[in-house]
């Protein structure tokens, strides 16, 4: 494979390589990612990449697109089969440009939204300041609970009776817990506002049924297809049949032009997947393994967020680890753990009393390495690892030590083999 590339750029080539191989020899623990499968990585990489097809199926404003609708309508017919919903749109190219799809599609500028406070688990474009969402419109934030580190939903719906936002947003990008999309819907019903739910994080666990699903009541629904999902790297909006029209405007001339369809093609490969069995299997195994992954880490002294997780997703908490026990190292924690050969990233804990650049937490799950085939056995020994280097960061004969045993591990659980690059 890549013989083209290779002989004719190499420089390309060998930055590609080098990441294949970085993927293959550490522990990929980033909650956001995921390895898909090679026939995802086909379509991706495949000449669909080479057509413009501006419109819809049906709809287009170039010629020649017979067979970029069969692969689109394939994806979109896909995506409202998997989550049961009325619409899908299968263009976003990816999460963020997807969320400014969906507020624009109902909303006006200034507009009220609520969403959860980002250092508690939100996200960028749930009303940060410095993103278009906080710019464009109105954020109000409820946020988790103090003493609880959980969503309190009377204390929201009592926020959302005196804020009277428009929109009501859930789905969150660091929260271990399950989310309760029912009510955030019936108290959106109940002040007249849209309920919108961004599944990114979680997709892939509401397609596998271990974790409540958000259809096919919640106005709303935006989730990449990249993360638990395991496709391409890209997003998808589904919506109740009656917002359809304002919805596809919105992504269509609203804020895109082109669409991607070698990842719209990938997006159908993978919703296919996610409606096999083996999909609910994979989707129990990564909140098995998390399940694991936490009790190991909490025997061994390190405090989590909300003290362990129903999810994919671990939060630890660095301030009440006692080995550490002091705000803003979430980003040295991470380097040791990177040179142990166990990929996470830092991440502010809620109530966090250092700035969102060095944050007190740690960010991890386990979809990655379950679609790698580790299973409890592979989590609790992960899960000494990781607490080792927390607790004698100083000790450097540790971290060479244990990145031996990633190595060894990674061996036997071998990434990609048939990829010869
Ligand atoms: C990842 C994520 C996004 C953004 O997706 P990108 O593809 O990175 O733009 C939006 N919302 C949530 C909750 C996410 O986890």
């Amino acid at each position: 494979m890549l013989e083209s590339l290779k002989e004719q750029d190499p420089e390309a080539y060998s930055a590609i390589v080098n990441e294949l191989r970085r993927q293959q020899q550490t522990l990929e623990m980033i909650p956001s990612e995921n390895f898909c499968s090679k026939a995802v990585l086909e379509a991706s990489a495949s000449v669909l990449a080479n057509k413009y097809s501006e419109g819809y199926p049906k709809k287009r404003y170039y010629q020649g697109n017979k067979y970029i609708d069969d692969i689109e309508l394939l994806a979109i017919e896909r995506a409202k089969r998997l989550f049961n919903a009325e619409h899908a749109n299968v263009q976003p190219y990816s999460g963020s440009p997807a969320n400014m799809a969906v507020y624009v599609s109902v909303l006006e500028p200034g507009d009220k939204i609520m969403a959860l406070n980002l250092a508690h688990g939100g996200h960028l474009t749930h009303g940060n300041p410095v993103n278009f969402s906080g710019k464009l419109f109105n954020f109000v934030h409820y946020t988790v609970e103090r003493d609880t580190e959980l969503l309190d939903m009377e204390k929201i719906w009592k926020l959302a009776l005196k804020e009277k936002p428009k929109m009501i947003v859930s789905g969150y990008t660091a929260y271990p817990r399950l989310i309760d999309f029912k009510k955030f819907h019936e108290i959106a019903q109940e002040i007249n506002a849209y309920s919108m739910a961004d599944i990114s994080h979680i997709a892939g666990l509401i397609a596998a049924r271990v974790h409540p699903t958000p259809f096919p009541f919640t106005d709303f629904v935006m989730t990449t297809t990249h993360k638990t999902l395991r496709g391409p790297r890209g997003a998808v909006i589904l919506c109740k049949e009656k917002y359809a029209k304002q919805l596809d405007k919105a992504v269509f001339p609203g804020l895109q032009g082109g669409p991607h369809e070698q990842t719209i093609a990938a997006k159908a490969v993978c919703f296919e997947e996610a409606m096999k069995p083996e999909f609910i299997e994979y989707g129990k195994q990564i909140v098995k393994n998390s399940k694991t992954l936490a009790e190991t880490l909490m025997q061994k002294g390190i405090k989590l967020v909300s003290n362990g997780t129903d999810t994919h997703l671990i939060l630890i908490d660095l301030i009440n680890t006692k080995s550490v026990g002091k705000p803003g190292l979430g980003k040295d924690y991470a380097i040791a753990l990177e040179e142990a050969g166990i990929v996470t990233n830092c991440n502010t804990i809620p109530y966090d009393p250092a700035s969102p650049f060095r944050p007190s937490g740690i960010r991890l799950g386990t979809p990655a390495l379950t679609s790698r085939s580790m299973k409890e056995p592979e989590m609790a020994q992960i899960g000494k690892w990781i607490a080792q280097i927390i607790n004698e960061v100083e000790n450097n004969k540790i971290i060479i030590e244990i990145r031996k045993k990633v190595n060894e591990l990674c061996k036997q659980f071998p990434l990609y083999p048939d990829i010869t690059y």
